[in-house]
């Protein structure tokens, strides 16, 4: 089949190579001038399995007006006109109870265990390196209270099989000896010794020059316009004024594709939920983070990605807007400077906002669209690293039509969100 992607993102990527690799004939066309440039760019660099969990969790809504009035709020929900963003809210509030938590974690660990599985797959068959590691996530608690919340989540991993731990402020200083300075500020952590970390730009470059010299075409720079239905199935795409026919296409354009299918009458609950990052060189090895640690109170990831640190984090609900805010930057860089002060070159810190894809209960839509010949990839949120493997693989093997790894229904569209 020829198959044209919309987007070359990580999960556009990723989706591609899994298409190739079944013997199809694969196009990618992304907008902007470079591979990974819109959310994958520079994100925490956590492929965090242990991890996976959605936003709406019990307690949320009670956070979010605690937060309102927080110096470094890890939410921030901006009025807006626009009603799909009270619509989201108001499905997300909905999938904040313990029992739709549980469902959406399980469905979201499913598909992040899947691609555990898919990208180590990968890595032993390309070869391909992206400042890995194997090492593990610790989330930091610096109250009790949050460490107690935190034995509460560790009973959920426990039931979902998740190799995790309870460390104490002296066993965390163990893992990353960087923290020893605030020991007596610690009140402990929970490891998930399985997950990874690595930098999703480096690999989604090193996998698109793969699949470039493997035969798969990529047009960068080149918007696609319209997605183009005939009858009841769509027939390519429109780029530049131009019609690319295919016979499949893939949407993984972000947070755009919600935007770009409204035409054929798809109504995705697809939102932009802007992040920020920060990247420092590291002067002090012996300083600087192992791993990727959690930092609880700020909800801020710290990751090791060779020679430099990224710390990202913050979810703000502005619509598509991409400037730098100064506070919600100090918020990043004061994480930074606090848990491995000496670590890093602080002058030479490198700002980066992302927008991911997110949908209200935090479950990606991969799969069919109900429109023949569309499928989707998208609405990873917090998680589309972690995700991307597995979501390519389970995408491939619906559009081939074969039995799919993982059970495919809980990404499917169409699908009720405030059930
Ligand atoms: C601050 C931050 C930290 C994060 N940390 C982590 C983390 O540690 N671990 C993790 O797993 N995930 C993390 N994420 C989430 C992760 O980065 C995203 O889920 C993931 O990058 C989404 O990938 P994507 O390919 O769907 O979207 P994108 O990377 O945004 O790619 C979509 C592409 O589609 C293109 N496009 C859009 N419209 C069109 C069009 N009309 N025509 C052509 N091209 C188009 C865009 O140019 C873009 O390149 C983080 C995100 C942020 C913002």
């Amino acid at each position: 089949m020829r198959i044209l992607i919309i987007g070359a993102g990580v999960i556009g990527v990723t989706s591609a190579h899994y298409l190739r690799q079944a013997g199809h004939e694969v196009s990618i066309i992304d907008a902007a001038p470079a591979v990974a440039d819109g959310a994958s760019h520079a994100n925490a660099g956590q492929i965090s399995w242990g991890y996976a969990s959605p936003w709406a969790a019990p307690g949320i809504p009670l956070k979010a007006l605690h937060w309102m009035v927080s110096a470094h709020p890890p939410l921030l929900i901006h009025g807006s006109t626009d009603w799909r963003q009270w619509r989201w809210l108001r499905w997300m509030l909905r999938n904040c109870t313990a029992a739709r938590y549980r469902r959406n974690k399980t469905w979201m660990l499913s598909l992040a265990r899947y691609s555990q599985q898919a990208l180590a797959a990968l890595r032993t068959e390309t070869g391909l390196r992206y400042d890995d590691g194997q090492r593990g996530t610790l989330q930091l608690f610096r109250t009790q209270k949050a460490m107690d919340a935190s034995t509460a989540d560790s009973h959920v991993l426990t039931t979902l099989n998740v190799p995790h731990s309870l460390l104490t402020p002296r066993e965390c200083v163990a893992r990353e000896p960087g923290l020893a300075h605030m020991v007596d500020g610690l009140a402990g952590g929970l490891l998930m010794p399985g997950d990874e970390t690595g930098d999703c730009q480096l690999f989604t470059h090193a996998l698109a020059n793969r699949l470039q010299q493997d035969g798969v075409a990529l047009h960068l720079g080149t918007a696609a316009t319209q997605v183009v239905q005939a009858g009841d199935r769509v027939t390519g795409v429109m780029v530049g004024g131009r019609f690319h026919a295919a016979d499949a296409v893939v949407v993984a354009a972000g947070h755009e594709t919600a935007r770009l299918l409204r035409p054929l009458g798809l109504d995705l609950p697809v939102l932009p939920v802007k992040g920020y990052s920060a990247t420092v060189p590291i002067v002090d090895a012996e300083r600087a983070p192992v791993s990727t640690l959690l930092d609880d109170h700020y909800k801020i990831a710290v990751t090791r990605l060779g020679d430099r640190i990224r710390a990202a984090g913050i979810a703000e609900l502005a619509g598509p807007d991409h400037r730098l805010t100064p506070a919600r930057c100090d918020t990043v860089r004061h994480v930074i400077a606090d848990l491995f002060p000496g670590a890093a070159d602080m002058a030479a810190i490198q700002f980066w906002t992302g927008l991911r894809p997110m949908t209200p209960n935090g479950v990606p839509l991969v799969g069919e669209s109900g429109i023949k010949g569309l499928y989707l990839n998208t609405g990873h949120g917090t998680l589309g690293w972690t995700m991307a493997c597995g979501s390519g693989r389970l995408l491939a093997d619906i559009i081939d039509g074969h039995v799919t790894d993982i059970d495919a229904s809980p990404y499917a569209w169409p699908r009720p969100f405030a059930e």
